[in-house]
């Protein structure tokens, strides 16, 4: 058996906890994490449609975390979605992500909205902070789609 088949095709496990912690700007540190099913699951299994550009952003980090690829090409817009995208967190080298927090979320007008956050993942033995500002607009069918993203350095 090799290692393809035993990923096997099916939806990966998912956890009890919400990955993304229920993230939001003025969330209490220690925060409780919000349950899976009642979070990020509703869209990335059950098919809901994020209400914000922010529950949006949770879910598609969630996502990362779960390496489901179909659901964050679904959520990016098609001008800016890579060919190429590789999110197997079983990979070599792939980031274990280990937290979200949300610094920022400004809705500008009816389709276009951003989210500044920080995630924090480790790769190698060594810890990250992924800080971008990422901009998302919402299409005709009334879905949010992530477009693209300003990483900070810092
Ligand atoms: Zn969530």
């Amino acid at each position: 058996m090799n290692a393809e088949t035993a990923r096997g095709t099916g939806k990966t496990i998912r956890p009890a906890d919400c990955p993304c912690g229920g993230a939001a700007p003025n969330q209490k540190s220690g925060a409780k994490a919000p349950r899976y099913a009642q979070c990020c699951g509703r869209f990335v299994d059950d098919a809901a449609v994020p209400a914000t550009a922010l529950e949006l952003m949770r879910s598609r980090y969630t996502a990362y975390v779960l390496g489901d690829e179909a659901y964050l090409r679904s959520t990016w817009a098609s001008e800016t979605c890579p060919a190429d995208l590789d999110v197997d967190p079983a990979a070599v080298g792939a980031p274990r992500w280990l937290g979200l927090a949300v610094k920022r979320h400004e809705q500008r007008d009816d389709t276009h909205a951003i989210v500044e956050f920080v995630a924090r993942y480790k790769t190698g033995g060594r810890a990250f902070r992924l800080h971008e500002t990422s901009r998302f607009t919402r299409g005709d069918d009334g879905r949010w789609r992530y477009v693209d993203g300003e990483v900070s350095s810092d």
